[in-house]
């Protein structure tokens, strides 16, 4: 897009998408860009079926539990939180009020929840899509929960769908978690990913498949584009803070 093609899409739209995600091990068979590219593939698409614009993606994130692993590379919250509020900021200059931030790592969750909430009082309206707890919920039969962790079997599908020439199946294994002495229910530890695995996989891998990724990458798409129409048609009115009582 130009400037010229940005003042045209801006006069008329007050909506856009976001991709943002990290650089980190994926296991010894997945690409250090999991998390973004695939965050970036599904905004993509969404953006063309609905029409709304999409922004290059952001690509590192909140990811220093994974920074043992060579190549993970990883900002603090604070600058992440930082750096896609200022985002969201200058999009606001071209009159821009609703955005969807498409999230392909969980660890960035919480600095957006943050950012998106401090934006609301500024009168932008930020919502934050994640596409895992979307296929929990949309697709419940196609992977178990051992498939759905870190670098296992769902997240290697879609890699397989997406961009196969980036996955080295021969380098996959199952990943055996070792639980932490510490480890008690109702208590959170500040561990890292090497306490757990020294592969970086979480979970159950082997069943993965191009397949199965492209049945994901369908639902979750649908599922974007319904939420990203329901948000343009709302008017700014209704999604603003309301006044004290
Ligand atoms: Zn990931």
């Amino acid at each position: 897009m130009s400037w010229v093609e940005a003042k045209e899409y801006f006069a008329k739209n007050d909506t856009a998408i976001i991709p943002v995600g990290s650089n980190e091990q994926h296991g010894p068979h997945n690409p250090l860009g999991t998390d973004h590219l695939i965050a970036k593939a599904i905004a993509e698409e969404t953006a063309k079926r609905t029409g709304v614009v999409c922004l290059p993606v952001i690509p590192f994130g909140v990811s220093s539990h994974h920074k043992q692993f060579w190549g993970t590379v990883y900002v603090s919250p604070k600058t992440f939180k930082k750096y896609v509020k200022e985002t969201c900021l200058a999009l606001g200059y071209f009159g821009v009020r609703k955005i969807v931030v498409v999230n392909g790592h969980g660890g960035n969750l919480v600095a957006l929840a943050n950012l998106s909430r401090e934006l609301r009082g500024n009168g932008m309206f930020v919502s934050v899509f994640q596409w895992w707890s979307a296929t929990g919920k949309l697709l419940p039969e196609l992977f178990a929960p051992e498939e759905r962790r870190h670098a296992s079997s769902e997240e290697t599908s879609m890699n397989l769908s997406l961009h196969p020439h980036l996955v080295n199946m021969s380098m996959a294994i199952d990943g055996k978690l070792r639980k932490h002495a510490l480890q008690t229910e109702g208590i959170t530890l500040p561990l890292d990913t090497l306490d757990e695995t020294t592969s970086g996989v979480f979970g159950k891998t082997m069943t993965a498949s191009a397949e199965k990724g492209a049945k994901d990458f369908e639902a979750i798409v649908g599922e974007l584009v319904n939420h990203v129409d329901l948000l343009r048609k709302t008017p700014m009115a209704d999604l603003v803070e309301k006044p004290k009582i």
